[in-house]
C-alpha cells in the first residue's frame, strides 16, 4: 500500500491511461444498460475481504461495468437532457478529484471558492444582477430549487415575525403546470403546498395565470417560480410579466433555468430571458447546457444574506468558520461538506473564454431550428410545438407508443443514438434535446431517416 510501490505506480498509470483513452474516443461508443442478472454473473463478489487488486478491478470496470453505462456525451444521445463537457472541463474534474479541496468554507478552500465565485458572478452579470449577488454550486437543479425555496420561506417567515403576524395555516408556492418535477419534490420535503398555475397554448406561464393562482391560493404564498426553458419542450415562461407581479406583491421570485437559462448566452434567444433580473434567485445547471461534467448546479441569489440566514449550520466545531465573516459556500444551500464542483466550468471558461460558450449555445439552437424545419417540411412528421431553445418535440403520423419503442430499441441496438418515446396530453411523441456540439443536423436527419425502415 506504500505510495511508491511498483504496484501503485503501475495502477496510477493504468487508471490515467484509461481516462485518457475514454477522452480520446471520437465519439465514445454509445453502450447500453445491462440486466442485474448479467452483471451479477459477469462481475460477482467485487467487494470482499481480500480485494480484487487494482488491475483486476480496473479491467472489470473497463470490460463489464463501463459498457453497461450509456455515454451521455454521445452525439446521438438526445433524450432527457444529455451532457457534453468540454475536454478542458473534464480534465479539470480529474484535478478536482486529485486535489482534496474542501469547498464548504473560505478558510479551507479560499482559492477554489474564489474561482467558483468568479463563475457565479459572471452568471449573475449575464442575467442583470448587481455585484452584491452570490451563491453556490450544488449537486443539481433539484437541490438548487429546494435550497432557493427554503431561503424564500425563511425570508417570508422572518417578515411575518418582524410584522408581529402569525404564520399561515399552510405555506405555498406558485409554479406552472409544466414546471419541473423537482419543484413538487421540494414541496414534499418542505411540507408545503404547490399552487399550479395554468399555461397558455404554447405551454408558457403568463402574468394573468399567476394573478389567478394567487387569488385562488389565498394567504401563505412565499414564492413564485418561473421556468426558463421547460425540460420537456424548452419553453421559457414570460419572465418579466411574472417577475413584476412577484416583486409588486413582495413575494420571492425564483427562476428555474436548470436546462434553458444557458440560452441567455445566444443573441438568437437572449430576449426570451428578459426579466430574469427581477428574480430573487435563479439556477442553471452546468452539466446540462454549459458543457461541464456531472454534477453541478449554479444557484445564485440577488441578496445572499437572506439565503445565509436560512441555511447556515451552527455547531460547536463549526463556530470558528461561521463567526469569521468569510464567504463560506456551505451557508448558501442545503449542504455542508462539498466538492468544488464549479471548478471544471471555471477552468473551461478561463481556457476558452465566454465567447466560445455564446457560440456553442447558438450553434445548438441553430441545429435545433434546422431540424425543426426538416420536420415541418416532412408530411409524415409534425412538430408538437414550435421549437424555442434546443429541444425539438415531434410526432410521426400514425405511430403508436409501440412504434416509437421499436424504433428507439433499434437506434440503441445499432449504437446510433438514444431517442426514447415521450408524450404530450396522453399522445406519444419523441424529442431531440440538443446540447452537444457534436450533434449535427446531418446526424439528426440520418436518425429521422431510420423511421422509414420501421
Ligand atoms: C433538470 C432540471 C431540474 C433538475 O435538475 P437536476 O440537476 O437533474 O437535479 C430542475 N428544473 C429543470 C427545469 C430541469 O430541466
Amino acid at each position: 500500500m506504500h505510495a511508491t510501490s511498483p504496484e501503485t505506480l503501475a495502477l496510477r498509470e493504468a487508471v490515467l491511461s484509461y481516462a485518457r483513452a475514454r477522452m480520446e474516443y471520437d465519439p465514445a461508443p454509445l453502450d447500453a444498460p445491462d440486466t442485474l442478472e448479467n452483471l451479477q454473473r459477469l462481475a460477482p463478489d467485487t467487494v470482499n475481504e481480500k480485494g480484487l487488486g487494482g488491475q483486476a478491478a480496473l479491467s472489470l470496470f473497463a470490460e463489464v461495468l463501463a459498457p453497461a453505462c450509456l455515454s451521455t456525451d454521445h452525439p446521438g444521445y438526445l433524450s432527457f437532457i444529455p451532457t457534453a463537457p468540454t475536454e478542458a472541463a473534464t480534465l479539470f474534474d480529474l484535478v478536482v478529484s486529485a486535489s482534496s479541496i474542501y469547498g464548504g468554507s473560505w478558510m479551507e478552500g479560499a482559492g477554489a471558492v474564489y474561482a467558483e465565485n468568479e463563475v457565479l458572478a459572471w452568471l449573475a452579470r449575464e442575467v442583470g444582477f448587481d455585484e452584491s449577488a452570490g451563491g453556490v454550486f450544488v449537486q443539481g437543479g433539484t437541490l438548487g430549487n429546494l435550497s432557493a425555496l427554503v431561503a424564500a420561506r425563511h425570508t417570508a417567515e422572518a417578515k411575518l415575525a418582524a410584522d408581529g403576524k402569525s404564520r399561515p395555516a399552510r405555506w405555498k408556492f406558485v409554479c406552472s403546470k409544466e414546471a419541473h418535477s423537482s419543484l413538487k419534490a421540494a414541496a414534499r420535503v418542505m411540507d408545503v403546498d404547490v399552487v399550479l398555475a395554468e399555461v397558455d397554448g404554447e405551454g408558457r406561464l403568463r402574468g394573468q395565470a399567476v394573478l389567478d393562482a394567487l387569488e385562488s391560493a389565498g394567504d401563505g404564498v412565499f414564492a413564485i417560480v418561473s421556468t426558463a426553458g421547460t425540460t420537456n419542450f424548452g419553453i421559457v415562461d414570460r419572465l418579466r410579466e411574472v417577475g413584476e407581479i412577484a416583486n409588486a406583491a413582495g413575494i420571492w421570485y425564483h427562476v428555474d433555468g436548470a436546462y434553458g437559462l444557458a440560452g441567455i448566452l445566444s443573441d438568437k434567444t437572449k430576449y426570451l430571458f428578459d426579466g430574469t433580473e427581477l428574480a430573487d434567485s435563479f439556477i442553471v445547471d452546468p452539466h446540462k447546457w454549459l458543457f461541464a461534467p456531472f454534477d453541478a448546479c449554479a444557484l445564485v441569489y440577488r441578496n445572499p444574506a437572506l439565503a445565509k440566514a436560512a441555511h447556515t449550520q451552527h455547531g460547536e466545531y463549526l463556530d470558528t468558520l461561521t463567526d469569521s465573516g468569510d464567504w463560506n459556500p456551505s451557508d448558501y444551500a442545503y449542504n455542508l461538506t462539498r466538492r468544488v464542483r464549479g471548478l471544471p466550468l471555471w477552468f473551461s471558461l478561463a481556457t476558452h473564454g465566454v465567447g466560445a460558450y455564446r457560440e456553442a449555445v447558438s450553434d445548438n439552437i441553430q441545429v435545433a431550428s434546422e431540424i425543426a424545419e426538416v420536420i415541418r417540411n416532412n408530411p409524415k412528421l409534425k412538430l408538437v410545438r414550435e421549437q424555442e431553445l434546443s429541444v425539438v418535440v415531434f410526432e410521426r403520423e400514425g405511430w403508436s407508443l409501440k412504434d416509437y419503442e421499436r424504433w428507439s430499441d433499434y437506434l440503441l441496438h445499432e449504437g446510433i443514438g438514444l431517442v426514447v418515446p415521450s408524450s404530450h396530453l396522453g399522445k406519444p411523441n419523441t424529442r431531440f434535446a440538443i446540447v452537444n456540439p457534436q450533434t449535427t443536423t446531418e446526424l439528426l436527419i440520418k436518425i429521422l431517416d431510420t423511421m422509414e425502415q420501421m
